[in-house]
């Protein structure tokens, strides 16, 4: 499972009212255009996962305390946080349906990026059993069961009538307790592994170096036009000292090389 949790996005810890069960999930789609350049850039996910809870905090008529889903689901099949565990979501039509389902979105909408692709259908998947772990009963909706609306829109909504099968089905082998692994941390490898003669390695090659550009990216501060790949460049450091300010590091210390404590917070997989 690839999560992005709310600390890394930079939000508080949810407003919204705790709830410890529920009957299952309901899933959700954007009922608006989403632009097809999320596949392109991730970070455009995030951006857009920004834009969805500062529109919910923005309007008065719901009087919305948080972005009103419990997870989104992304393309590239990162789960994005939002209410999070245990706590009721807003986005079911009322509060007697808030109060039975949690509530997914898949980042696809009416128009432009309609077809969910099988990363973010995993990632859904993921947040399913991520939410049955506490607390949701097993029951798999989608937002139109008991309310009118076209959400989940076609696409989501005849994969959420099949019970939501995990594509390739090869994730859930039996007595690995169902879930995907959790991704390895990569130990710190050391701040002279970054550095040559004292200043950035560029142009070093590893596929450390991929592995952790993909996590900057998953975390919002990608400053890839391309890539990331396995040979250090300037967007690899400016991705990195973006990270290093986001974790509240300043001056000298949101400098390159990465150091011990924003790399493990960073949870760069083994490669
Ligand atoms: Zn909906
Ligand atoms: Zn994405």
């Amino acid at each position: 499972m690839k999560l992005v949790t709310r600390s890394q996005l930079g939000w508080p810890t949810s407003a919204a009212p705790t709830q410890t069960s529920t009957k299952g999930v309901k899933v959700h789609y954007a009922g608006s255009p989403v632009s097809k350049n999320l596949l392109a850039h991730h970070d455009l996910c995030v951006d857009h996962w920004q834009q969805i809870r500062k529109s919910h905090l923005a309007n008065t008529v719901e009087n919305y305390s948080d972005i009103a889903y419990n997870y989104g689901a992304c393309p590239h099949g990162y789960l994005l946080e939002g209410r999070g565990l245990r706590r009721r979501t807003g986005a079911n039509g009322n509060q007697e349906l808030n109060r039975g389902h949690y509530a997914i979105i898949g980042l696809v909408g009416s128009e432009g990026l309609t077809q969910p692709t099988d990363a973010m259908l995993s990632a859904i998947r993921d947040g399913i059993e991520l939410l049955r772990k506490h607390g949701a009963g097993n029951e798999i909706k989608g937002h139109r069961d008991g309310h009118a609306t076209a959400c989940p829109g076609k696409a989501l909504y005849a994969w959420v009538q099949k019970g939501a099968p995990r594509p390739g089905g090869t994730e859930t082998k039996p007595g690995t307790g169902g879930g995907p692994a959790r991704p390895k941390v990569e130990p710190y490898p050391g701040a002279a592994f970054f550095l040559k003669d004292g200043k950035p390695a560029l142009g070093k090659k590893s596929p450390i170096f991929t592995a952790m550009g993909k996590r900057l990216v998953a975390v919002g501060c990608g400053r890839y036009t391309v890539g990331p790949g396995p040979t250090l460049g300037p967007a690899d450091i400016e991705s990195y000292e973006a990270w290093q300010r986001k974790c509240g590091f300043t001056g000298a210390e949101a400098k390159w090389p990465p150091g011990k404590t924003t790399w493990d917070k960073l949870k760069v997989p083994n490669v």
